[in-house]
C-alpha cells in the first residue's frame, strides 16, 4: 500500500471490542437512554443533545463502580502492536472520538500509552453524576456529532479506521479507508471505497 503519513482512528467499537460508551449507559443509566438513542439515529435529535440527554440519565455511579468499569474496558488484542508498528514508520496516529474522553485516557493508560493525540467529549464526574462538554463541536457538522471529525482532519491524504455512526461525517472524504461493523455495512450499501478489517492485525498486514 502507498506511503500513508496520518492514520485517524475512532475509540469505540473500533480501539475496544464492545462500545465503551453505550455498554456504560446500558449498565448505568435509566432505560430512556435508548430512546433517545433511537431519536438520534432516526435523525430527530443531534449527536450532542443525544449525549447530553442519555449522560443526564446516569445517576448515583460510586467511584469504585466508574473505575471497575473503565479498568474492564477492552481493546482490540493486535492494538497496542498497530501503535508500534505506527511508530517504527514514523506514522501520525490520532484518535477522534464522539465518546468521554475519561474512558479513553484510562483505558489507553492502562497499556502505557500515554502519547497519542486524543479529541473526545469532555466527560466529567462528581458526586455520583456526570457533564459533558463539547470542545471540538462544530455548528456545521453534517451529523451535529459532538467531536466533529470532518472538522479536525485538516491533510488531503490521511487514512481513517471506524466501525459505526460517528464515522459518517469523515469516511467518504478519507484517501484510504478502514471499516468494520456498522460503517463497513454503511460503505457497502453505498458503494464507498474501503478496506474491511476484524482486527488491527488485518490492517497491519494490508499497510505493510
Ligand atoms: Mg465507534
Ligand atoms: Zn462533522
Amino acid at each position: 500500500m502507498e506511503n500513508i503519513k496520518s492514520i485517524y482512528c475512532d475509540f469505540d467499537g473500533t480501539i475496544t471490542k464492545k462500545d465503551a460508551v453505550n455498554t456504560f449507559f446500558e449498565m448505568y443509566a435509566s432505560p430512556e437512554w435508548l430512546e433517545y438513542e433511537q431519536l438520534w439515529i432516526d435523525g430527530k435529535i443531534t449527536s450532542q443533545e443525544n449525549a447530553i440527554a442519555q449522560v443526564a440519565l446516569l445517576q448515583n455511579v460510586s467511584q469504585k463502580q466508574l473505575n471497575d468499569y473503565i479498568n474492564n474496558i477492552e481493546i482490540d488484542d493486535y492494538f497496542l502492536e498497530f501503535v508500534k508498528f505506527t511508530k517504527n514508520n514514523n506514522i501520525k496516529l490520532t484518535i477522534l472520538s464522539d465518546g468521554f474522553d475519561l474512558f479513553i485516557y484510562k483505558t489507553l493508560g492502562r497499556f502505557g500509552i500515554k502519547d497519542i493525540p486524543i479529541y473526545a467529549n469532555h466527560l466529567i464526574y462528581k458526586n455520583g453524576s456526570f457533564k459533558i462538554e463539547f470542545p471540538y463541536r462544530n455548528v456545521k457538522c453534517d451529523i451535529g456529532a459532538g467531536m466533529c471529525k470532518c472538522n479536525k482532519i485538516k491533510e488531503e491524504k490521511f487514512c481513517y479506521i471506524g466501525d459505526g455512526t460517528s464515522d459518517l461525517c469523515v469516511a467518504k472524504r478519507a484517501h484510504i479507508l478502514f471499516a468494520t461493523k456498522n460503517l463497513h455495512k454503511f460503505c457497502k450499501q453505498n458503494e464507498i471505497k474501503h478496506y474491511h478489517f476484524e482486527s488491527f492485525r488485518n490492517i497491519i498486514d494490508m499497510l505493510i
